[in-house]
């Protein structure tokens, strides 16, 4: 059966970066709300349009617009899925479960602390999206990605000042939904510290598990 996977965490946490090498070596295809969102936004769509205001005030874009976009994917999605950043309000969860069943919902897990540093430091290519961190896993050349030669930026929303309203979110709407996850007897809670390489060995480990 595919299986169908949600990664959740605090912004900063390794969610993108994981959902990379999950999708590389696993052969999953990632939804990733917020790449979706940056993508509208860039493009100028109706929904970037209504978001980018939330999204540049680190707040949740209203659930109905996040809903109606991952309905959409899902309905042209075969294969083992991986949710990434979706979903982020216990009404989003709920939903999701209209739509599909949910196998394991794995919560990387970082001291808060640490979150602010990362994601500060974090460059992101405009144009494949893949991540970087200036101090643990900079480009070879500077403002470069590795992966595809794309240019680097720094996301809007990863200011410090926009930081801390997207951790304060995190903790009053996404926290519940771990809850959510915890009571259906699928969460797995992985420690994200220590190397990629090292999160991604216990990212798997509990989806081998089950
Ligand atoms: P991310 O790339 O996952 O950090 O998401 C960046 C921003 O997009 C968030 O701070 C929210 O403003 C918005 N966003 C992404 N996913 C969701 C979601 N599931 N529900 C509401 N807003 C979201």
């Amino acid at each position: 059966m595919d299986l169908k996977i949600v990664l959740l965490g605090p912004p900063g946490c390794g969610k993108g970066t994981q959902a990379e090498r999950l999708v590389a070596e696993m052969k999953f295809t990632k939804i990733s709300t917020g790449d979706l969102l940056r993508e509208g936004v860039r493009q100028g769509t109706p929904l970037g349009l209504k978001a980018k205001e939330y999204m540049e005030a680190g707040k949740l874009v209203p659930d109905e617009l996040v809903i109606g976009l991952i309905k959409e994917k899902l309905a042209v999605t075969h294969g083992p899925v991986l949710l990434d950043g979706f979903p982020r309000s216990l009404e989003q969860a709920r939903s999701l479960d209209g739509l599909t069943g949910i196998d394991l919902a794995v919560d990387i897990q970082v001291n808060e602390d640490k979150l602010v540093h990362r994601i500060v430091m974090r460059r992101s290519c405009k144009s494949c999206g893949a991540v970087y961190h200036l101090e643990f896993s900079p480009p070879k050349h500077a403002g470069i990605c590795d992966k595809c030669g794309g240019e680097l930026y720094q996301r809007s929303d990863d200011t410090e000042h926009t930081v801390r309203a997207r951790l304060n979110t995190y903790k009053d709407q996404t926290l519940p939904v771990s809850q959510y996850y915890k009571e259906k007897g699928i969460l797995r809670v992985v420690d994200g510290e220590g190397t990629i390489a090292q999160v991604y060995e216990r990212i798997t480990a509990a989806i081998r598990k089950g």
